[in-house]
């Protein structure tokens, strides 16, 4: 319901009718089996860098394996982003790979994106909110935090979460709670979520129990997205609601859901990197489809792009054949469900 609230208290009229024309636009081009671009992105997800202080194995920025160029989003570059989107974008998402609280200019880049009353949300592991990070986090105006915790326990927290321990994730929840009771604000809202693994899916009653006593407004479980399915079966609970593969008849493990679903995602949501890189959703970490880039374009050129399109219609007739589309999640199975 808070969240309910914060949305709609951000709607303006241009930001309301920028919604309808995506979705007349996607309604059209999937009748039409060909692309109609009407609105602008009504949500954007901006990388405030790609260096993480965690090394989880199933993420290719923990393991070394992004393939792409290291770095942080520079100050200017996020303000000439704000700037063009301002109007029509509804939220902004502070996170793609690596920990945002990386880049010593979150707190700017979120405090210019809520001047011009944009939603703002970031994902981080938590372990660099010590009290002076969270109370400028929480000044800055962030709206919604997301937090993984992953299990109750030490031991099994660290066994994905190489790198970081329980009970500093547990202290920076707690920084962001103080910091939230001495500015007299209810922003962020605290998000917490259990990535689902074989060892911890036991434990979503813990979790809902510690979740409830860290005052999240929200609590939920995640499936997990494995790089390698060759031993997939020993990491995550297959045959659960919590997991995203099935076991096939013929023995494999694949993802959940026909690989040909309609996905709607590139008619009003985008993903930018670092360094001004155009991806259509986050699910491409590593920027397969590159397409486009604010260095040498605005994002209007690049969205409304013949090159997007082309994409776009790629999606809409041959999904299945492309390398990242026909692996994602995206309107092929649920991958989060609420629990508290
Ligand atoms: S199918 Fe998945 S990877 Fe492809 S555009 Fe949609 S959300 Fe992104």
């Amino acid at each position: 319901m808070k969240e309910f609230f914060l949305y709609l208290s951000h709607l303006t009229f241009s930001r309301v009718l920028n919604l309808l024309l995506c979705g007349v636009g996607y309604l059209f081009s999937q009748i039409l089996r060909y692309p109609v671009v009407l609105g602008k992105p009504w949500s954007v997800s901006i990388e405030p860098t790609t260096r993480c202080n965690f090394q989880c194995p199933e993420c290719p920025t923990g393991i070394g394996e992004l393939g792409r160029r290291a770095g942080d989003m520079a100050l200017d570059r996020f303000i000439d982003i704000i700037n063009e989107i301002e109007h029509t974008t509804l939220t902004v998402l502070l996170h793609f790979q690596g920990e945002p609280l990386m880049n010593p200019d979150i707190y700017k880049m979120v405090e210019y994106a809520s001047s011009k009353r944009i939603i703002t949300e970031m994902a981080t592991n938590a372990t660099l909110l010590d009290k002076e990070a969270s109370e400028k986090l929480v000044k800055s105006g962030l709206k919604k935090i997301v937090i993984s915790i992953d299990s109750p326990s030490e031991k099994e927290f660290g066994m994905y979460r190489k790198g970081g321990q329980l009970t500093g994730v547990l202290l920076g929840i707690e920084n962001i709670q103080q910091a939230k009771l001495k500015y007299k604000t209810g922003y962020p809202l605290l998000c917490l979520e259990l990535l689902a693994f074989k060892n911890n899916v036991s434990r979503i009653e813990d979790f809902v129990t510690l979740g409830k006593s860290l005052r999240a407004d929200v609590i939920r479980v995640k499936t997990v997205q494995l790089l390698n399915l060759e031993d997939a079966a020993d990491k995550i609970p297959i045959g659960t609601k919590y997991c995203r593969y099935e076991k096939r008849v013929d023995g494999s493990i694949a993802l959940k859901g026909k690989a040909n679903s309609p996905c709607s995602v590139p008619w009003y949501k985008c993903s930018l990197t670092h360094d001004g890189w155009i991806v259509p959703c986050c699910f491409d970490k590593s920027a397969t489809y590159l397409l486009g880039s604010i260095n040498t374009h605005s994002l209007n050129e690049v969205w409304y792009s013949k090159h997007y399109n082309n994409f776009r219609k790629r999606l809409i007739r041959h999904r299945r054949l492309m390398p990242v589309c026909s692996t994602c999640p995206q309107g092929r199975v649920k991958i989060d469900f609420n629990v508290g």
